[in-house]
């Protein structure tokens, strides 16, 4: 029954379910049940008008319509009531569903009003709230908590309010049994957390009876889904783990000593020895490898992972490696030539822009196995690209890349070639365990000996002056800078503007001959970036002009100043990123946020976040509290997890309880076949395909 069109619930039909799947995708029974409250109002308790304060949340208030009326332009019409009780009057705001609302409402006629209240002009007024004749609250559904669900304007206008859906779900409630909703989490579990059964937690939270039970409620169903996700992680690994060889890599040897006793001319840090075994020991276990490797920028994964190559070579196999832009992948290839030379290892570079005769020789010469060592973009895991024995394949940055993109270096083998990922971006463990749970984690957490952390400052336009002398100052000194533009995809237009206007005031301030400037944005073509990147490498330019294409691994130690203009229109993370650019020589480096003078509270948390602290993984907290876990910089495939009630940005502890209890499980009953894990396996096979790979590589 719950696999049922919800067209069939009673109170619904096919005009209503068409408006329910196109506007929630709620399309059956269980959709629906599914489709939980955001939150819950204490419909016992009124508010008087003059007791309104700031920060405040959803209330209600029993008063009269007074008036009504449209106002503004007909672009932008609003619709604005006065609402008015014994204590004071109120505006009460609607800017969507103008015509309709002012429709369904009567003036002077007692209304219950719900809604938050928020001030305006310096008076309160309450936008989009939820009305209902007060008269009719005689047969109020209920009295004590009420759920509240999202719906939308074009739903309301139908009738389907958050009312309304509490209806249906009360309605579906009734009609199913325990039986219908069992249990799926084993006995040991339940006792061990003293979890209320997933039927009793359903009904809760739909039909609250106080907070209390409603906390135990979504505690119960928040456990649940991050435990199964947990569950399906450690299957998927156990599963490689059981069923796919991998390549052995059992020595070392030439390539390897070579580098490391001749060519590496600093000592490895003890994070990046310690990565380097844990990565020796995987590819010659006989088992393919699946390694994240986390380290801030500037840590100095390239060279782990040249390591792990060599070793692969060393074995008589193919490597390869991917960055996600061809700016990176020119400075990798440009490094490994430089540092691999004259020890007998062929080396290419495959991008988009490489074709014609060269492109058909790479590609030849990587399937007759000719080829040791590919470096590229994307265009690595096109079909066309065959190798005769990849043994370990690198991706850099990997969350530049999507879940797929990855998935398909897996194919480029019989037998797939080990994988090593490599992350700049630290991610909160939070994330890291619910999107790479299924891998192994390396992480350096020491960087090189005698960097110097960047100084952060944060300046507005009027020091503009001071910061071009400051710039002036450090280019006498011979050193070069970067001046950073935002360039959003929504605002594409706009921001591009912004950059060559910017790009223009430098020419003004810097004039040439005296000072030469590169620009390297997103609509260059690729050999032009290259050719205005490679000047600024050689430094016959001082200054770099660029969008976020920096972003990502650049790597120029003479660089010490980065401005980025309009700062508070960067994510953290991104802010982040663009400041490991510098602070890579021996010398004092500065990064100068700019901002206008009026800052949101999220922007003036984010540039205080940069100017107290410089640990990659503190900031990633923060940015994955402030922007939730659906839109943290490079994990859009967080989109696919399905959670409904779990929210990795809080529910940290939840988390780790899930995590263990599934560990647990898989120790005790691997297959989990015992009679005690039955529900609890009959609830992973029904929902298998609900998580649509978006960690599995293979
Ligand atoms: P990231 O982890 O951001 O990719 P890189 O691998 O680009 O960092 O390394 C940053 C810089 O540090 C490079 O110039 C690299 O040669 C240097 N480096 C790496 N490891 C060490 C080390 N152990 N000692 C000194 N310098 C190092
Ligand atoms: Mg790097």
């Amino acid at each position: 029954m719950l696999h049922d069109s919800i067209e069939y619930l009673k109170g619904v039909g096919p005009k209503r379910a068409a408006l329910l799947q196109n506007e929630l995708n709620i399309h059956t029974f269980e959709d629906l049940l599914y489709y939980y409250p955001f939150r819950y109002i204490d419909k016992s308790k009124y508010y008087k008008i003059k007791d309104i304060q700031p920060d405040l949340p959803f209330i209600q208030i029993v008063g009269t319509l007074v008036s009504l009326s449209k106002v503004g332009k007909p672009r932008s019409k609003r619709l604005v009531g006065k609402f008015k009780d014994e204590t004071g009057t109120l505006e009460l705001i609607w800017f969507k569903g103008v015509s309709w609302v002012a429709k369904t409402l009567q003036v002077n006629k007692q209304y219950v009003a719900f809604g938050k209240p928020t001030i305006y002009n310096r008076k309160f007024n309450i936008a989009h709230p939820e009305l209902e004749l007060f008269d009719a609250k005689a047969d109020t559904l209920s009295t004590g908590l009420e759920p509240v669900y999202n719906t939308t304007e074009k739903l309301k206008a139908n009738w389907i309010n958050s009312r309304a859906i509490m209806k249906l779900q009360r309605t579906l409630l009734a009609n199913i049994n325990s039986n219908e909703l069992p249990e799926n989490l084993s006995e040991e579990i339940i006792r061990k957390y003293r979890f209320i059964s997933r039927f009793e937690s359903l009904n809760y939270i739909h039909f609250p009876k106080d907070e209390e039970v409603i906390k135990k409620a979504i505690d119960r169903i928040k456990f649940e889904e991050l435990f199964f996700i947990q569950l399906k992680l450690l299957l998927l690994k156990l599963d490689r783990f059981e069923k796919i060889e991998g390549h052995e890599f059992k020595e070392l040897g030439n390539f390897f000593n070579t580098f490391y006793n001749e060519r590496l001319d600093f000592e490895l840090t003890g994070a990046q020895k310690k990565v380097v075994k844990e990565i020796r020991k995987d590819v010659g276990s006989g088992k393919q490898m699946n390694r994240l490797l986390q380290g801030d920028v500037g840590s100095g994964k390239t060279v782990v992972a040249l390591m792990a190559m060599l070793i692969g070579m060393d074995n008589g196999f193919q490597t390869c490696m991917m960055a996600p832009t061809e700016i990176l992948a020119v400075q990798h290839y440009n490094t490994v030539s430089k540092l691999f030379a004259g020890m007998g290892i062929s080396i290419e570079l495959l991008t988009g822009s490489i074709k014609g005769a060269k492109r058909k020789q790479i590609l030849e010469d990587a399937f007759s196995g000719e080829l040791k060592l590919l470096i590229g973009t994307h265009a690595l895991i096109e079909e066309e690209v065959k190798f005769k024995n990849l043994g370990i394949a690198i991706i850099d940055e990997q969350h530049r890349f999507g879940v797929k993109q990855r998935a398909r270096l897996h194919t480029k083998n019989e037998k797939p070639p080990h994988i090593l990922i490599m992350t700049a971006t630290p991610i909160p463990r939070t994330l890291a365990l619910t999107l790479y749970g299924d891998l192994d984690v390396s992480i350096i957490d020491e960087l090189p000996p005698g960097r110097i952390m960047p100084k952060t400052v944060h300046k507005n336009d009027s020091n503009r002056l001071r910061i071009f002398g400051f710039l002036k100052e450090q280019i006498k000194e011979g050193r070069q800078a970067f001046i950073v533009y935002p360039l959003i995809e929504e605002s594409e237009k706009m921001d591009y503007k912004d950059l060559m206007d910017g790009y223009e005031g430098v020419v003004r301030e810097f004039a040439p001959p005296q000072y030469q400037i590169s620009i390297v944005h997103g609509r260059m073509k690729s050999e032009d970036k290259d050719y205005e990147m490679q000047r600024f490498i050689n430094k016959e330019t001082q200054i770099m002009v660029a969008t976020t294409v920096i972003e990502v691994g650049v790597d120029i130690p003479n660089a010490t100043v980065m401005v980025i203009e309009s700062a508070q229109r960067f994510g953290l993370s991104q802010l982040h990123q663009l400041r490991g650019r510098i602070g890579r020589g021996a010398d004092q480096s500065y990064c100068i946020l700019m901002t206008d003078y009026k800052l949101s509270s999220d922007a003036r948390l984010r540039i205080d976040t940069m100017l107290k602290t410089s640990d990659g993984f503190v900031i990633a907290e923060v940015d994955l509290k402030l922007r939730g876990p659906g839109d943290i910089e490079g994990t859009q495939q967080s989109g696919l997890i399905p959670l409904r009630l779990a929210n990795l940005a809080l529910d940290g502890a939840i988390l780790e309880e899930a995590r263990k209890s599934a560990l647990k499980l898989l120790e005790e009953d691997p297959h989990i076949e015992s009679p005690q894990n039955r529900g609890l396996n009959r609830f992973l096979k029904q929902h298998k395909d609900e998580m649509i790979g978006w960690s599995k590589i293979a």
